[in-house]
């Protein structure tokens, strides 16, 4: 979906503001169809390309390996001359190492000393291991038992000249760097790196290293911003502290969507201040600010401001974390081209009673851990408020508690997803 009159009559079909609560999956849903990706690439080395975005697939122009080759230290033999039931005596006739074949053609009665990753010798097709192989004067003995074709790599077994290596929209890891150079290719066609800018809203925020007036707090979200979108390898304008005024909120909107592809903001879109917000938003873009049937979270904004998409996350430090986790992670792994990977849900066994109101998803922050039956268990981390950022430092995953789900009993299986590395 690329024009905007389409993301108008998305974001009007839904209930916004304080209608009803959208459900987690429905607002997921609606983000999911409006992101596109951005299309410039451009070429970087291959070094360089790790965690970057695939922006073409990568035609294999060779085979690897490119030939037959060895998977052992042993005796390249011809699997036809082995005796099924008796030992089978060899001559050796030379040398394969890695690197230098062995020239001649094998004839049968005839073996070839060879080594991992030597090619195999014309006219063989299987290796001894030469733990099993016996000198006996001049020849080899190979004990029956063994199976023809045996430690033995085919050429092409791992990528085929002219099929796909790899497919666009892969975030390159490490075995695809690995991948890449085993085809010999030294720069990467990647998709840009996408540029987000990020601020804080509210008047009662300070940034480090000012003093803390009466009745102000240290900004937190900022610095876990920083670190969340780090984790994606995206571009940061980290534009500090905008205070509670229409005009100051505008200003940044204005310079934020001029420079980046999507712009988050924290605060500022809860009941008491989401007025404001959306008359600054509505003169600038489009964008819907919906209650979100989530805990912690229930308030949050989306939409496009001239170039940029809008994600305005609510205040409080967990909701932050956990509205980027389910709705701003994967649509910025969409606009960069990339396709989410699914989050490997676990199924663990919550030691406390948790209470729990059907009709909205509640995330509780939990430590997962192995119990003494080898089982997943998990224990939440105190205070479950969502202003208490201690409860996400401490834990290692989210319990999922469904929305059409209600209390949960000590000892009873729930669903989580364990963060670590994630967010
Ligand atoms: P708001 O959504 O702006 O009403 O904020 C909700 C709560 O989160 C309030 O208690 C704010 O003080 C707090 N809060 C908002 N932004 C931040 C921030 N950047 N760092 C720490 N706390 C914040
Ligand atoms: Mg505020």
């Amino acid at each position: 979906m690329t024009a905007s009159s389409s993301l108008s009559a998305l974001l009007t079909a839904l209930p916004d503001g304080l209608g009803k609560a959208l459900p987690v999956a429905t607002a997921c849903a609606v983000i999911e169809q409006c992101i596109y990706p951005i299309a410039e690439t451009e070429g970087v080395a291959l070094r360089q390309a790790l965690g970057r975005v695939l922006a073409r697939d990568i035609i294999s122009p060779i085979d690897v390996p490119p030939h037959d080759n060895s998977a052992m230290d042993g005796w390249a033999v011809r699997a036809s001359d082995l005796n099924a039931t008796a030992q089978t005596r060899l001559m050796p006739v030379g040398t394969a190492l890695a690197g230098q074949a062995y020239a001649g053609s094998v004839q049968p009665g005839q073996t070839v000393r060879i080594m991992t990753g030597a090619v195999m010798p014309d006219g063989c097709d299987t290796v001894v291991i030469q733990e099993v192989a016996r000198q006996d004067g001049a020849s080899i003995l190979i004990p029956p038992g063994q199976s023809a074709g045996q430690n033995r790599r085919l050429r092409g077994e791992d990528l085929t000249a002219g099929l796909p290596a790899l497919v666009a929209g892969r975030s390159l890891g490490p075995a695809d760097l690995g991948l890449l150079a085993s085809i010999g290719v030294a720069e990467v066609p990647v998709q840009r790196r996408l540029r987000v800018a990020f601020f804080s809203t509210g008047s009662e925020l300070r940034s480090l290293g000012q003093p803390l007036d009466p009745g102000c707090i240290y900004d937190s979200n900022r610095y876990t911003l920083h670190g969340l979108l780090s984790r994606l390898g995206v571009e940061l304008i980290d534009m500090g502290v905008v205070t509670d005024s229409p005009e100051a909120l505008e200003a940044a909107m204005r310079t934020a969507s001029e420079q980046a592809d999507a712009v988050i903001s924290s605060g500022g879109v809860s009941v008491g201040e989401a007025d404001y917000t959306r008359a600054v938003m509505n003169r600038l873009g489009e964008v819907a600010f919906w209650t979100i049937a989530m805990r912690p979270g229930r308030p949050m904004a989306f939409g496009r401001i001239a170039n940029a998409w809008y994600f305005g996350l609510p205040g409080n430090p967990v909701a932050v974390m956990i509205t980027f986790l389910f709705f701003v992670r994967d649509a910025l792994i969409r606009l960069s081209g990339a396709s989410p990977r699914p989050v490997l849900p676990l199924r663990v066994r919550s030691l406390a009673p948790l209470r729990k109101r059907p009709g909205r998803t509640e995330y509780q922050r939990a430590t997962v851990e192995v119990g003494p039956d080898g089982l997943l268990q998990a224990h939440i981390t105190g205070n479950q408020g969502s202003g208490v950022l201690r409860s996400m430092s401490q834990a290692n995953a989210l319990i999922v508690l469904h929305h059409d789900q209600g209390d949960v009993a000590a000892g009873d299986w729930v669903d989580a997803i364990g963060f670590e590395g994630l967010i």
